[in-house]
């Protein structure tokens, strides 16, 4: 797998050494909160498990799977819940696990949902933030690593479901996908 990529960006270690340290603060913000932490599946579970590891502070966790309904539709922000919570985010102080933050469509519309389901708080941890890529004025509340306008694959992060158990993040050489699917970058 690591032959598919075109360049490193990111080794396990790094990875790991910057959730440890945006666990101490997410720890400190969320002390006597209960936070429910919402991961994005699939991509954000990874981020989720070890992130919550290095929080040392009573707080529940659930998921969420959300689909968009196709490229043409995408720039409207149409996406569909394919999986919904299990726990009800009335009162709760809720913090949003995604994978990476690119035209900020899907967060955008999955924090409208929170908010309207009468969260108390709702903010949004990403490992990987996109920002030259943004079409709606979103930005993640925590942050890990800010990438180039590259596909990356790696840490949870797929091509055709493929990819998410690389433990190093990179960018995908484009000979791998070039006569299929273009990744949506
Ligand atoms: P957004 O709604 O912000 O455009 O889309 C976010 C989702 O698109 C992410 O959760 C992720 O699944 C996918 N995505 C965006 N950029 C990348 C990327 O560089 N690599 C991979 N593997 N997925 C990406």
């Amino acid at each position: 797998m690591m032959k598919d990529l075109e360049t490193v960006l990111y080794t396990e270690e790094q990875i790991l050494a910057r959730i440890r340290n945006m666990g101490e603060q997410l720890t400190a913000e969320y002390r006597g909160k209960f936070p429910l932490l919402v991961g994005v599946l699939k991509g954000a579970v990874m981020f989720m498990s070890d992130l919550v590891k290095r929080m040392t502070i009573p707080l529940e966790i659930d998921f969420i799977a959300i689909s968009s309904y196709g490229t043409s539709t995408r720039s409207s922000g149409v996406v569909r819940i394919l999986k919904d919570l299990d726990r009800d985010v009335d009162g709760r102080h809720v913090l949003i696990v995604e994978d990476i933050v690119d035209t900020g469509l899907t967060l955008a519309y999955l924090r409208d949902v929170l908010v309207r389901r009468n969260a108390a708080s709702v903010r949004i941890a990403a490992l990987f933030d996109k920002p030259g890529r943004r079409q709606v004025p979103i930005e993640p509340d925590y942050c890990g690593f800010t990438v180039p306008n590259a596909f990356i694959v790696g840490y949870g992060l797929d091509y055709a479901e493929r990819y998410r158990n690389l433990p190093d993040v990179g960018i995908l050489k484009e000979n791998v996908y070039r006569g299929s699917d273009t990744p949506r970058t």
